[in-house]
């Protein structure tokens, strides 16, 4: 079958589709043939290495996948539907899964990570982590909806638990989990206030359901930036600074919520302002199956909406990932393959 192999890390033009056998399938797993597959900034690290953190290589990337299942059956799938695919596996059967804690699962492997993805034309997946595609939406739409709302779905509803009426601000808000947490937090009822770091940005921000956008000035701090706004909940995915400054942003037990640190992984937070003022320091990744299942069902009833930027053949992965890479995209990236 054809299919990206990353063999060791590198610049966009190791992206390349080659001929590899057809992944087997193992027990209690069904083949997908992939139709789309959308890209996230996780693909780009997966490409580029990350110090310290060892991928195993080869590996096929790819999160997100929608396609027609080609071989195997569950008891709610059979062969030719259309389906989703959770972009993570766990070992189903441990306290934590049955749970429904699917991210403390010590067997969780998020696809085109830690194992192969869906760029590829066949992958072979566990049953249970699979979900009718929603009618309404095209392949590439429904790959655009996986793994960034889903990780936004955790931290705004399950880890914040915000509530209708609060003033949530989301920081990096443009991208994957920011424009999916801003869509989130504004379906459950709250105010959504966005950080961005330019005007086009803030148009996008507003189009998801943000209430009023505030644009980033690197050399301005947080709290001069925003007034006497104060915040119930900030989603922040940025880390460094912005998460230290956005903690001054909060009222009286308000809560921050981390799942990223795409700026920098260390911050200093002052431990006065964090137990005088009641606050909650809240760390978040990916979501479980039963999260998967509430994005997927909004997204059927049109309430959560997909963005595609641009879509394009699997044979142009470097050029998909040369434009995420610029960072100025809006949207998903997916990748098709026919
Ligand atoms: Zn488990």
């Amino acid at each position: 079958m054809k299919a990206i192999v990353i063999e060791r890390h590198g610049p966009p033009e190791i992206l390349k589709v080659v001929d590899v056998p057809p992944p087997k399938r193992g027990a209690n797993e069904v083949l997908v043939r992939v139709r789309a597959c959308a890209l996230n900034h996780l693909d780009i690290w997966v490409r580029k290495g990350v110090e310290g953190h060892k991928f195993p290589l080869p590996i096929i990337p790819g999160s997100d996948v929608a396609g027609v299942i080609e071989e195997g059956e569950t008891d709610y799938l059979k062969k030719g539907d259309e389906v989703v695919v959770a972009p993570f596996e766990t070992c189903g059967h441990c306290e934590m899964c049955l749970q429904g804690n699917d991210v403390q699962c010590r067997e969780y492997r998020i696809l085109g990570e830690s194992r192969d993805g869906g760029c590829a034309e066949l992958v072979s997946v566990k049953a249970g982590f699979l979900f009718p595609k929603p009618k309404n939406l095209s392949f590439a739409e429904a790959s655009s909806i996986l793994l960034a709302p889903l990780t936004a779905y955790h931290m705004v509803v399950t880890r914040a638990k915000v509530e209708p009426k609060e003033d949530v601000l989301v920081t990096g808000a443009s991208g994957g989990v920011g424009s999916s947490a801003i869509q989130i937090a504004t379906i459950l009822g709250a105010n959504v206030f966005a950080l961005v770091s330019n005007d086009e940005k803030a148009k996008f921000a507003k189009t998801l359901g943000a209430k009023d956008c505030i644009v980033y000035k690197e050399d301005t701090p947080l709290d001069q930036l925003f007034g006497k706004m104060r915040f119930d909940c900030v989603v922040d995915s940025v880390g460094g600074k912005v998460f230290e400054q956005a903690m001054r942003l909060l009222r009286p037990f308000g809560r921050l919520v981390t799942c990223g640190a795409t700026s920098s992984p260390t911050a200093t937070l002052d431990l006065r302002r964090l137990f005088f003022r009641s606050l909650s320091v809240l760390g978040s990744t990916m979501g479980s199956r039963f999260e998967m299942l509430k994005v997927l069902k909004w997204a059927e009833e049109g309430i959560f909406r997909p963005f595609v930027h641009k879509v394009l053949p699997l044979e142009e992965a470097s050029t998909a990932h040369r434009i995420i890479e610029e960072r100025g995209v809006l949207g998903k990236v997916v990748l098709e393959v026919s």
